[in-house]
């Protein structure tokens, strides 16, 4: 009891933070910037001139479809994901707003949707992740951030009482775009065309030990009272120091006639 008391004092002394898994996954970039890391923190991760293809906002639900309807269809998952070894069934994959869980040691709210989640006969879970992306170098370079990603949705899921995660896994879903004049019939449609996608499957070791220490980073980070120093050599930094001027400049002015915005 002293103990649960002892929790919710320390955790009522802290300021709350919420964090999704994949930003989390960012402190294991081998470029890594606590400055950035700080920034997007204290502005909730809301940040300005970012944006997300909208294509990839209509890819990602279409993957999901096509192995929920796979399953459907022929009661099992489709070929190219035998490389995890038995998945069992799909289950329904929780909201964000009901996928999270509170870490009372740092007041820390870890959050996050997963992509593919299965039960195996044992009862044991399995959650995927989809990459539409070649397996490249690049993305090799982000692997530790999507390893993280995943560990943080085995250890939401094992808090919340889901059952055990037995297995981990990446899907890379890779763009086929190797056409020539003999090969495009195969891609055309009467109304456009078609892309193909090739799956590579990533099984990844499960290690919910390298969530606890992250979590207390992301505190350490937070509770600074000002800005870390950031990387040597960031031609970014150099970019938001010369925008910071410019909007400093224009705040010293008069407003700026609609006129003159419009040109
Ligand atoms: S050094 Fe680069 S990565 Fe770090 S805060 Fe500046 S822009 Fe961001």
């Amino acid at each position: 009891m002293a103990e649960i008391l002892n929790a919710v004092a320390v955790c009522a002394a802290m300021q709350p933070i919420r964090i999704s898994g994949k930003h989390l996954g960012a402190l294991s970039l081998p470029d890594f910037c606590p400055r950035c890391f700080w920034v997007r923190l204290k502005c909730r991760d809301k940040i300005p001139f970012t944006f997300f293809p909208g294509i990839f906002s209509s890819i990602d639900p279409y993957t999901k479809k096509v192995t929920s309807f796979h399953h459907e269809k022929y009661s099992k998952v489709p070929k190219w994901l035998n490389g995890f070894g038995e998945l069992g069934k799909p289950l329904p994959v929780p909201p964000h707003s009901k996928f999270q869980t509170l870490d009372p040691e740092t007041n820390v709210l870890l959050t996050g949707v997963m992509d593919e989640l299965y039960r195996r006969r044992d009862a044991s879970l399995v959650i995927l992740d989809n990459k539409t992306a070649r397996f490249t170098a690049n993305q090799d370079k982000l692997l530790p951030l999507y390893e993280v990603q995943l560990y943080s949705y085995a250890w939401i899921a094992e808090r919340l009482g889901m059952g055990k995660v037995g297995a981990l896994g990446l899907v890379y879903y890779e763009p086929q775009t190797d056409l020539t004049t003999k090969t495009v019939d195969e891609v055309l449609l009467k109304d456009g065309f078609a892309m193909r996608f090739q799956a590579k499957v990533l099984p990844l070791d499960l290690r919910l030990d390298r969530i606890p220490p992250l979590l207390q980073k992301v505190r350490d980070i937070y509770d600074l009272a000002t800005a870390p120093t950031g990387r040597t050599g960031c031609k970014d930094c150099r970019m938001l120091d010369r925008l910071m001027k410019v909007a400093m400049n224009n705040g010293a002015r008069a407003v700026i006639p609609a006129k003159a915005v419009q040109g």
